[in-house]
């Protein structure tokens, strides 16, 4: 294979002296200006105690919330200058969410709650329901697709969830502890399967407290008192394991 010079790509996300604070007197100030680049492709862990702003942190990479001051870009995009609705949009073509708690709705079926993930781009309903097929076959749940979240396993609700995060096809999947509600077999299918999608082309960002889980990553961010204590990158990582 050839390896031609690749064409210069902005960071997926760069923010730089990211503040937040949260409202009250005086407001509490739970980010304190953070510097952090994000390359396309990379598989990240935020780790750190609780408490320390972890969440904040996510939600603002998803742009979910808006910081307090400092700047944040997106894919080179200043996202102070979107309004709200273009956030929204950008969100739901760009970005993907998992989340400890797996949020299915219980009156759905797999295919029905992985399609509403495409409610916001205007698909058809059989174009929803294809693609929602394919995500959860992609997820190994091609056999659940008419079952209800009551009738799945903890480790099936959460590849619903991730099936639901990926019908978009997103350039950046955000999880907060996604493995934090699960046993350690469903976790570890968990985080393979995010594994698989860093290995598609995803750029990964997973918060956790598993400490062997962070271990195994090629770089770890970790989060003290609303600031970065350290950013670690393993300069060879062999991605294997887990
Ligand atoms: P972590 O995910 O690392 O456990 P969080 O980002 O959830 O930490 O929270 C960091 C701090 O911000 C905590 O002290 C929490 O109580 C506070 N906090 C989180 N969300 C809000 C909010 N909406 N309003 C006020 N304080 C909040
Ligand atoms: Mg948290």
């Amino acid at each position: 294979m050839t390896s031609l010079p690749s064409a210069p790509t902005a960071p997926v996300l760069e923010l730089s002296g990211v503040v937040k604070e949260y409202p009250g007197t005086p407001p509490p100030r739970i980010l304190h200006g953070i510097d952090l680049t994000v390359e396309a492709g990379e598989l990240l862990a935020v780790v750190g105690p609780s408490g320390s702003g972890k969440s904040t942190l996510l939600a603002l990479l998803g742009s979910l919330d808006r910081p307090t001051s400092g700047r944040l870009r997106f894919e080179g995009r200043d996202l102070a200058g979107l309004s709200d609705p273009d956030l929204a949009a950008l969100r739901a073509r760009r970005i993907g969410f998992v989340f400890q708690q797996f949020f299915l709705l219980p009156g759905l079926t797999t295919i029905e709650n992985v399609a509403t993930g495409l409610l916001y781009g205007g698909a058809s309903i059989s174009e929803r329901r294809t693609r929602a097929t394919e995500a959860l076959r992609s997820v190994g749940l091609g056999h659940r697709l008419g079952h209800h979240p009551d009738q799945l396993s903890g480790g099936e609700k959460q590849r619903v969830a991730i099936a639901r995060a990926l019908i978009g096809r997103p350039a950046l999947l955000l999880a907060d502890e996604p493995t934090g509600a699960l046993d350690s077999v469903s976790g570890t299918a968990v985080v393979d399967l995010l594994r698989t999608l860093h290995s598609d082309g995803t750029t990964v960002v997973v918060i956790t407290h598993d400490r062997e889980l962070a271990a195994s990553f090629p770089r770890r961010i970790g989060i003290q008192d609303g600031r970065i204590a350290f950013d670690e990158r393993l300069p060879r990582h062999a991605g294997a394991g887990r």
